[in-house]
């Protein structure tokens, strides 16, 4: 942060703050977020975390989840705080669009905008900015700042498992290339502050619903393809799938990722149909730009192994379009090399 002595400055006195993150958070928004908001309560501020939605309830174990605003059905209240904050927090995400309506609102308000990132393409609406498309999570990026505030000794064991959350699911299990040695010298941190792994890990992955398991099982028997002569699955769910299988927010996070552990295959795509829009998520390995994929066709982004994005488009006619620009070796897939 390149404005860190006047960050530091802004905090020595207690502020009003809003702390919030993309629609449907996963660990990293809602880890980062709430392990922020620990400190930042600590250190004696006010602290809201509001996320635009709702989110799986496998991440409601977090200290400080209890707290939580969720602005669909809150409204006039998040629209008070953000009005009424000194400091707003904008964490794991990049362009206001992502907060859904409470991004007009973040941008109207006349509170001081903080930025903690790691997406590409960052809008310029910040006037604090740690980003970093190399950090692993935004996880990773509280803890930096955190350190360099001088104050990672005092993250409380609640916190350090926040954070840990983010930084084990960000980084896919520590799997992903982005899993450098100062996120493994984090972690040792976080256990020595007391985070206890093996808890966090059974919260996230042990927590499945019988119906999840089958949907699951489903997923996999019933709607996976393999586009035939590439190195390319896909996965599709329609409304009447989800409905079959008493769909509720999270059970399909991860699936995506079933598609790249068969052999050989190097992109992985998952449609999932909603009542107004498809939900897209892609997944590749190796040197494959699935975010500008994702950007270029179906008006998302995200990293480039891990991209996603939404259409208005039928579910047919997405999928149509997604396997034509696989069979015609569309450069953003690049799957040859
Ligand atoms: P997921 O597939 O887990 O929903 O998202 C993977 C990554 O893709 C996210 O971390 C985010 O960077 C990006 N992403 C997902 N959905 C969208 C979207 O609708 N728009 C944009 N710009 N990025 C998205
Ligand atoms: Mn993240």
């Amino acid at each position: 942060m390149q404005n860190l002595a006047a960050f530091k400055e802004l905090l020595e006195l207690p502020k009003r703050i809003v702390i919030t993150t993309h629609i449907k958070p996963d660990a990293d928004a809602l880890g980062s977020s709430l392990g922020l908001a620990g400190y930042l309560l600590k250190q004696g501020h006010q602290v809201c975390v509001i996320t635009p939605t709702d989110y799986p309830k496998f991440l409601n174990w977090m200290e400080g989840n209890d707290d939580v605003l969720i602005f669909d059905g809150n409204e006039e209240k998040s629209q008070y705080l953000v009005e009424n904050a000194d400091l707003i927090f904008c964490l794991d995400f990049s362009s206001l669009n992502r907060i859904g309506e409470l991004g007009q609102m973040v941008a109207d308000s006349d509170a001081e905008k903080v930025l903690i990132d790691h997406h590409l393409n960052p809008e310029t609406f910040a006037k604090y900015v740690l980003w970093s498309t190399e950090a692993a999570a935004t996880a990773e990026l509280v803890y930096d700042l955190i350190d360099m505030l001088g104050d990672a000794d005092k993250l409380t064991k609640g916190m350090a498992e926040a954070l840990y959350a983010g930084l084990m699911t960000d980084t896919g299990n520590f799997r992903h290339p982005s899993t450098t040695p100062h996120v493994h010298n984090i972690v040792a941190n976080l256990m020595e502050l007391g985070a206890d792994i093996s808890k966090v890990s059974h919260k996230i992955y042990d927590n499945n619903s019988l119906d999840r398991m089958r949907l699951l099982g489903f997923a996999l028997n019933e709607r996976l393809e393999i586009i035939e002569g590439t190195n390319v699955s896909y996965f599709y769910l329609t409304l009447e799938d989800k409905k079959r299988f008493k769909y509720q927010t999270g059970d399909t996070e991860g699936l995506v990722n079933y598609g790249l552990s068969i052999e050989g295959i190097n992109v992985s795509a998952i449609f999932i149909e909603d009542p107004d829009k498809v939900k897209i998520s892609f997944r590749s390995f190796g040197d494959i730009p699935v975010n500008e994929l994702s950007r270029k066709y179906f008006n998302g982004g995200g990293h480039k192994n891990a991209a996603g994005g939404a259409t208005t488009d039928s579910l047919e006619d997405t999928i149509k379009l997604f396997r034509e620009l696989v069979l015609k070796q569309t450069k953003e897939l690049n799957y040859e090399v």
